[in-house]
């Protein structure tokens, strides 16, 4: 039975790679850190919170590495652990980069000393590609990196870190560069989320339910669904040879095309009004306010445009998205829907 370590386990990622490992006869070390209360809730919501060891581990602590490492010797470890909001990191960008860049350069560290043979999985991002020349798109794995906040710097530190574990010592170091990927597990705090769960509780009829604030809405993102990108993680870390992949849909939308398309579900449909900070988002037919602009949720340095290229990994090992961002709005809309009604 092959081992492996998973950190960043409670989180999307985390919860969708775990049952993909164990449907593949794995056994599942989650790495947890310590909090005030154990946020199993997805894996509990995939049904598989009693079928991982859960071992103590904070991505900041060298000593809980070592030792995770050391005893477990697995055969592969997937680093999914970060600050993972792009927001959050120009607000803290020292933990952010002790966590996503410093973790990293730790866990290569003592995987090169102590369990060589293992094979590591980066969780890269679409966003170390940052300031897009249009012209470049869409963008690959040989696409030129500018990131445009503490996160993406911090992701493209750990991304050539893991490159150079590779060519320098012949380490089995695979990076997965990543374009959005969503689920009805997403965080609440990212727009996808965000939007789903108010549309969903709009369903509900919640009540003193306020219009919908969002900050930029013409950002394009390259949506895809998340199970399917943990499975292609797996799949990267099966190959014969370690190597740098991009994963996405290869189509991008607007974020007002995500509004839209959240809202249709539930029976309104939008007409915008006004420009930048004095946008709204009326109902057509009511003209009732559904959603408004609030720069709070503008960041100091956007990223506009992010629509990858997956070819590669579809070439190597057959991998392309098959949901596309239509149904994503659906199966997240439809998951807050059944998580209000509480049967979720
Ligand atoms: P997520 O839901 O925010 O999960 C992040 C995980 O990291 C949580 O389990 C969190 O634990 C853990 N973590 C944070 N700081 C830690 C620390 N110091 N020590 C140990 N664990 C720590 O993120 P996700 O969407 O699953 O993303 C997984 C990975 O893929 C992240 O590295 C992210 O940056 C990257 N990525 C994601 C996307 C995407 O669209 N989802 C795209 C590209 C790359 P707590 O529960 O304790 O907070
Ligand atoms: P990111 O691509 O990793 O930053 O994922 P997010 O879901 O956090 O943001 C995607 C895009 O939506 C970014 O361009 C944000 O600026 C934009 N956006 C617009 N309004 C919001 C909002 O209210 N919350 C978040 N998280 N993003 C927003």
């Amino acid at each position: 039975m092959k081992k492996a370590i998973i950190t960043g386990i409670t989180g999307q990622d985390g919860a969708w790679l775990a049952k993909c490992l164990l449907s593949n006869g794995y056994k599942v070390y989650g790495a947890i850190r310590r909090n005030s209360d154990r946020n199993l809730h997805r894996l509990k919501r995939l049904g598989i919170d009693g079928k991982i060891k859960l071992v103590e581990f904070d991505l900041l602590e060298y000593s809980n590495i070592l030792q995770a490492i050391r005893d477990i010797q697995p055969d592969e470890f997937y680093n999914l652990a970060a600050q993972s909001f792009v927001g959050v990191s120009f607000q803290q960008p020292i933990s952010t980069f002790q966590t996503n860049a410093m973790g990293v350069a730790y866990i290569l560290d003592i995987l090169k000393s102590c369990s060589p043979k293992t094979k590591f999985y980066q969780a890269s991002t679409s966003e170390m590609f940052g300031d897009v020349d249009p012209r470049n798109v869409p963008l690959n794995e040989s696409s030129p990196f500018h990131p445009r906040s503490p996160y993406g710097v911090a992701k493209l530190f750990a991304h050539w870190n893991a490159v150079n574990y590779r060519e320098a010592f012949g380490m089995y170091c695979c990076s997965g560069i990543l374009f959005n990927h969503e689920s009805e597990l997403r965080g609440v705090e990212f727009v996808t989320r965000k939007i789903s769960f108010h549309v969903a509780s709009k369903y509900h009829k919640c009540r003193d339910l306020k219009p919908l604030e969002l900050g930029n809405l013409d950002a394009i993102r390259d949506w895809g669904y998340a199970k399917e990108y943990c499975e292609g993680m797996w799949q990267m870390m099966q190959q014969d040879e370690p190597d740098s992949y991009v994963l996405a849909t290869g189509e991008g939308r607007k974020v007002r095309e995500f509004v839209e398309s959240a809202f249709r579900f539930a029976g309104h449909d939008i007409r915008w009004d006004g420009s930048g900070v004095n946008e709204v988002g009326y109902d057509n037919k009511t003209g009732e306010v559904l959603v408004r602009v609030n720069p709070d949720f503008y960041r100091p340095a956007e990223v506009n445009l992010l629509i990858g290229c997956a070819e590669k990994a579809r070439k190597k090992f057959g991998w392309a998205a098959a949901t596309r961002v239509e149904k994503l709005t659906e199966v997240m809309v439809k998951g807050d829907i059944d998580f209000l009604k509480g049967t979720q």
